[in-house]
Order: structure tokens, then C-alpha cells, then sequence
């Protein structure tokens, strides 16, 4: 399948070109024909494989294909994604394809100042692309005019369920027309996500490329036990130092943990640096470049901070603390072993660990590689598994609303 195939504009088809991609991945060419369709479509596959260009070709495409509902302020597409920096690679990402068509996009994200965002807002735009928290604010400030809204996006879905942004969203879908086209994207579509995707969506297709059990069986998945904290520092330390590693991600459970650990690495002279909330959109922007031309090797992160971020180049994930769901511990080695490079997760393992490991088996269906290092054993033992439990799915009501064919005829 070539991107030819898609009835993509040519224009959009040269930008594709200019940036290398040579075909479509599985979730462009299934997405794109149903989105170019006019349909409410929720899709759900694996962190980076391309879910951005999957959503972005065909809207852009509508949108210089047709005439917009009126003239006047506001955007036609809003793209809604949980962090700034996910919504920045969605900026950079539409920039890329509209190379050769005129299109106007801004952004309305957190930790940059207002002034230029009230400025974006009160012009006519093709693509705003937001975080929850300020576009509210904006809105809020009656700031934000929907009425020429003919898409809506949903991004990384679970991701802005998992940090508490159910209501926030509610609140920004309640507020656009009802006659639009809603996409929602996930990377897994299930329990709350399903729930959240029929209640928002109009009838939706849904393309799932992901299932609870997809086993990453490309990444080398380990896990050492350890003690304690300071047994974690010690085996990491050595992992970090014998594992053949080009670039390393490393989760905390904490921000306050992220920061105790980088210092702890930079202590003994293996120069770490850090991302979570609560550094400045400056020195967050600035490690997010040094990763990408390989300055940091090793970056350590909490969940949020490294959500959507995609760099190519991370040939180890370590979870110094295990996630508390298996969903999360699928994402987070899906960092690793990105196309179809191999890559290796190992996770460091210690009893108010032991649940979340538990339940991560379970949901692999795999029991995961234990390492043993010489010298650095540890004097606890892993408990003996205990029996599983399942979780029963829950029935939801489909909502009715005008379609945008309809709005736009
Ligand atoms: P996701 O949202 O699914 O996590 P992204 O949209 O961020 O994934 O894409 C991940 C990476 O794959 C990006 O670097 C993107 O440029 C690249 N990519 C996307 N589509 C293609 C394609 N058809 N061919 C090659 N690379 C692609
Ligand atoms: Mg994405």
C-alpha cells in the first residue's frame, strides 16, 4: 500500500515525500480512508506508529478541499493532547505537512505566556492545537469562538484520562458544535477510554491495532529484584555501565524520586538529566533538544513528562519504579525498540513493587525474564505468584448528534 492509494491531496502527498515516509504505517491507511469519509473514527495502536499523520493528512486535507462553515475568528480544528510537549510534536508535525499548502495553525499550551495566544485567538485558523488546562482558561475568558469548529481530535485519549482531565474535556466538548467530526486516538481503547470515545463520538468506526496483550516480543524485557531504594541506585548504576546503551529512558514513580535519582547518577559521574512537571517549559524544551541530537544519554523522567515525546534513538527503558498499571508499563517500554530496532526494558523490581508486576504478567500473559547480577544479589526474595482476577468490562449508551455533512450542506 503506497500513500498514493489514500486520495491524499497532492500537495499533502509531496510534503509526505519531502519527509521521507515511504508508505503508510497500519493506522494511516486504515484511518485515513474513514476520516476522509466524514466519520467519527476512534483508533487505538502502539505508541509511535504514527497516529499524528494518521489524523493530521486526512483533516488537513478536508480543510483545503472545502469551503470552511463561515469567515470569521476561531479555529476549524482543534486538537486536544494531555502535555505541551505532545502538543508542540503535533505543531511540528502539521508544519511539516502543510509545506506546501497554506494553512494557519497556532497553539494554546501551558507554561508559555498569553499574550501571544490571545493574539492567535482572535484570528481566523485552520488547526489550534491545546492542552486541557489553558485552552479552559482561555475559554474561561470567552477567548475562544467555535462556531466555524468542523474537527475535533482527541489525542493520546488514556494518557489525558490517567491524569485526571475526564472533566476538563467534558468541558471542552460540551462547548464546540455538535455537527463536527470527532477523532479520538489511544493507545489502548478500553474501560474508561471506550467510555469517554462513545460518549463524545457519533457513531464512531473504530480501528483497534492494539490488544491488552501486545508483547513487545521485540524488547529484551527483564526485571532484577531488589531490596531498596539504595539496591535499585546500586543495580542501576551497573546497568547503566555494562549494558550496551545508546540512549536510556528512565521512569520514577515520583518527580521528587526523578530528581533524587539524577543526582544520585550525576554524583557518581554518570551525567543524567531530568524531565517532569515542574521544570520550566525552557529547560524542558532544552533537554527535549539535547536528547534529540544525543548530548543526554541518560534521561529520567515520570510517566507525564515522557508521554509522546518521541526519540528514536532509546535503546534501554528502565523502570527504577514499576508503573501501578500494566497499561503504563506497556508504554513505557514501547519506547524502546521503535520500528523495528530491538530494544531492552529492564525494571527494577522491590516488594511495593511486587503488585504492579503481578498485574503487568498478567496482562503480557508472560512471566518476565529475572536477572541475577554477581556481587549485587539481593537478600529478600520475591514472593511466591499469587491467583489472578479478572476486570469485567461496563455497558455504555451511545449519544446521538447532528452530523457535520448535515451542518455543512
Ligand atoms: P504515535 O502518535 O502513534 O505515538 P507518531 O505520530 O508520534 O506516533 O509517530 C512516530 C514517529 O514515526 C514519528 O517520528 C513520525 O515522524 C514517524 N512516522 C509516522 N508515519 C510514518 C510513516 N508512514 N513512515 C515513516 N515514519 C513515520
Ligand atoms: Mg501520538
Amino acid at each position: 500500500m503506497s500513500f498514493e492509494k489514500l486520495n491524499l491531496d497532492e500537495r499533502l502527498l509531496k510534503a509526505v515525500a519531502a519527509c521521507g515516509f515511504e508508505k503508510p504505517t497500519p493506522i494511516q491507511e486504515q484511518a485515513i480512508p474513514v476520516i476522509l469519509d466524514g466519520e467519527d473514527l476512534m483508533g487505538s495502536a502502539q505508541t509511535g506508529t504514527g497516529k499524528t499523520a494518521a489524523f493530521v493528512l486526512p483533516i488537513l486535507h478536508q480543510l483545503i478541499n472545502r469551503p470552511p462553515v463561515k469567515k470569521g475568528i476561531g479555529p476549524r480544528c482543534l486538537v486536544v493532547g494531555p502535555t505541551r510537549e505532545l502538543a508542540q510534536q503535533v505543531e511540528k508535525d502539521t508544519t511539516t505537512f502543510t509545506k506546501f499548502i497554506n494553512i494557519k495553525q497556532g497553539s494554546v499550551v501551558g507554561g508559555v505566556s498569553y499574550g501571544p495566544q490571545i493574539q492567535i485567538l482572535t484570528r481566523s485558523l485552520d488547526v489550534l492545537i491545546a492542552t486541557p488546562g489553558r485552552l479552559l482558561d482561555h475559554m474561561g475568558q470567552g477567548r475562544v469562538d467555535y462556531s466555524r469548529l468542523e474537527f475535533l481530535v482527541l489525542d493520546e485519549a488514556d494518557r489525558m484520562l490517567d491524569m485526571g482531565f475526564i472533566g476538563d474535556i467534558r468541558k471542552i466538548v460540551g462547548a464546540v458544535p455538535e455537527a463536527r467530526q470527532t477523532l479520538l486516538f489511544s493507545a489502548t481503547l478500553e474501560g474508561p477510554v471506550l467510555r469517554m470515545a462513545k460518549t463524545f463520538l457519533n457513531e464512531p468506526e473504530s480501528i483497534q491495532l492494539t490488544t491488552n496483550q501486545q508483547n513487545h516480543d521485540q524488547i529484551d524485557q527483564r526485571i532484577h529484584w531488589a531490596d531498596d531504594v539504595k539496591h535499585k541506585h546500586n543495580l542501576l548504576r551497573h546497568y547503566v555501565a555494562e549494558e550496551e546503551l545508546s540512549q536510556a529512558l528512565i521512569f520514577t514513580a515520583t518527580k521528587r524520586g526523578a530528581d533524587e535519582l539524577v543526582n544520585q547518577l550525576n554524583r557518581k559521574g554518570q551525567k543524567a538529566a531530568v524531565m517532569h512537571g515542574d521544570l520550566r517549559q525552557s529547560a524542558r524544551k532544552q533537554t527535549m533538544d539535547e536528547m534529540h541530537h544525543g548530548r543526554i544519554k541518560l534521561l529520567v523522567a515520570t510517566d507525564i513528562a515522557a508521554r509522546g515525546l518521541d526519540f528514536k534513538n532509546i535503546s534501554h527503558v528502565f523502570n527504577f519504579d514499576l508503573p501501578n498499571s500494566a497499561e503504563d508499563y506497556i508504554h513505557r517500554i514501547g519506547r524502546t525498540g521503535r520500528a523495528s530496532a530491538s530494544g531492552t526494558a529492564i525494571s527494577l523490581v522491590c516488594r511495593k513493587d511486587w503488585d504492579y508486576l503481578v498485574s503487568i504478567e498478567r496482562l503480557t500473559g508472560k512471566k518476565l525474564k529475572r536477572d541475577m547480577i554477581e556481587g549485587l544479589e539481593p537478600i529478600s526474595k520475591e514472593p511466591k505468584i499469587r491467583s489472578t482476577l479478572g476486570n469485567a468490562g461496563r455497558s455504555w449508551k451511545p449519544s446521538r448528534r447532528g452530523s457535520l455533512k448535515r451542518r455543512l450542506r
